[in-house]
């Protein structure tokens, strides 16, 4: 049977359930209230890190596929959409500044070699040498993970809903305000005044999903968590570097933009910036780099993270209520983890279960009591 489907928010989770969708030849329409990638996914860092070879949290497979996910579609995306979203690969350093975190990184490195995979520690002089900008007084020395990338999260995201377009979705302007539901199956959305028939509908509404609980009997708890970052032009081009340290990145885009953050602030669905997150992030930029004092300041953006109350997304059907599903709450990550992410939900939605991915530990009704 053809499904009808409507998925409510035009960010990125949107944005790559509906490519999927359309790439597996289903009709999609999209719903955005301000424009697409209004969101966090327009203002995300786009940062795409590997998932550490210690890390075992349920994210795990989520974001390995993610990763892999990014590097096969940066080579065919750009043509589907017509247009470029600077993906590039970066080293990436992790920071020690006394010798207790650098055993810490070592013991990860030899992590890393037992699964054969290349990392190495480079004492600061070196560090300083090779990547001609991570200089700073508080450098111990570094651990180099194996390569990680980035990509322009803005052009990125709109590059998915372009290719969606050419496939046949539907892109519509508007706030979905009302989920219709009859006898616990789906029947249609409401735009204002609009009435717009689905029998499948997703809510992908990032940190605005939560508006809609009182419409499905049952929570989404899922909360802004305003972040800000910097956009930085060096006086000289540097090197396809990035550093990490305590949570907080500093990383080269490209030779001449380095972008720098964060903050995580609990502050409703404000979006403003402010004085004090830049002053922030620039004393932590200037521990690391000392050659980032002559950089330019280009921009500074804020914008919300989809916060659930576990800090797991929340993928999957809505338990009463047939056709309806959720995907929404994937936090600091978004954007690596939108491939996969995508490609599940779109096999769930058209197969009732999924192949690349299992999703039981993003189950969204794990909240009702
Ligand atoms: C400062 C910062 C830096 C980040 N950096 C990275 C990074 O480097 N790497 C990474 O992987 N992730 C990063 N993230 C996280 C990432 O941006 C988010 O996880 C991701 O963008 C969430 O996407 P989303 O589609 O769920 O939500 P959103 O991008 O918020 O999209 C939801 C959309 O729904 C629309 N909407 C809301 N209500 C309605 C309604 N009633 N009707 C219709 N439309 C509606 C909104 O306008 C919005 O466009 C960062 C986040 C922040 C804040």
């Amino acid at each position: 049977m053809t499904k009808n489907i409507i998925i409510c928010g035009g960010g990125v989770i949107g944005g790559s359930t509906a490519y999927h969708l359309a790439k597996a030849g289903a009709q999609v329409t999209i719903i955005e209230k301000d424009g697409i990638a209004a969101g966090a996914s327009g203002g995300a860092a786009g940062l795409l890190s590997r998932p550490s070879v210690t890390n075992r949290t349920p994210l795990y497979e989520l974001q390995k596929l993610g990763f892999a996910m990014h590097v096969e579609l940066s080579k065919i995306l750009p043509e589907e959409a017509g247009f470029n979203y600077d993906f590039a690969f970066s080293s990436r350093a992790h920071i020690a500044t006394n010798l207790e975190e650098k055993q810490n990184l070592e013991h990860l490195i030899d992590e890393y070699q037992k699964s054969q995979r290349k990392a190495e520690w480079l004492d600061s002089d070196i560090l300083q040498k090779t990547t001609n900008w991570i200089d700073g007084e508080q450098v111990l020395g570094a651990a180099v993970l194996p390569g990680s990338a980035s990509v322009d999260a803005y052009r990125y995201t709109l590059a998915l809903y372009t290719a969606t377009e050419r496939m046949g979705g539907i892109v519509k302007s508007g706030e979905v305000t009302k989920l219709i539901h009859e006898d616990q199956q789906i029947q249609a959305v409401e735009v204002g005044s609009q009435r717009i028939e689905a029998d499948t509908v997703l809510i992908a509404m990032g940190p605005w999903s939560k508006m809609l609980e009182g419409n499905i009997s049952q929570p989404i708890p899922v909360q802004p968590l305003k972040g800000q970052i910097l956009k930085l032009r060096p006086k000289n081009p540097v090197q396809m570097y990035g550093f990490n340290y305590d949570g907080n990145y500093c990383v080269a885009k490209n030779p001449e933009v380095i972008v720098a953050g964060t903050t995580e602030e609990d502050a409703g669905f404000d979006t403003g910036i402010t004085r004090s997150a830049r002053d922030q992030i620039l004393e932590f930029a200037l521990n690391f780099s000392a050659s980032l004092e002559n950089a330019e300041l280009i921009e500074q953006t804020a914008c919300l993270r989809p916060l659930s109350q576990d800090g797991l997304p929340l993928m999957g059907e809505v338990e009463t209520i047939k056709g309806l599903y959720i995907s929404t709450g994937h936090g600091r990550q978004g954007i690596l983890l939108s491939p996969s992410s995508g490609l599940a939900m779109s096999e769930l939605i058209l197969n009732g279960k999924t192949n690349s991915i299992d999703l039981s530990a993003f189950n969204p009704n794990r909240f009702i009591s």
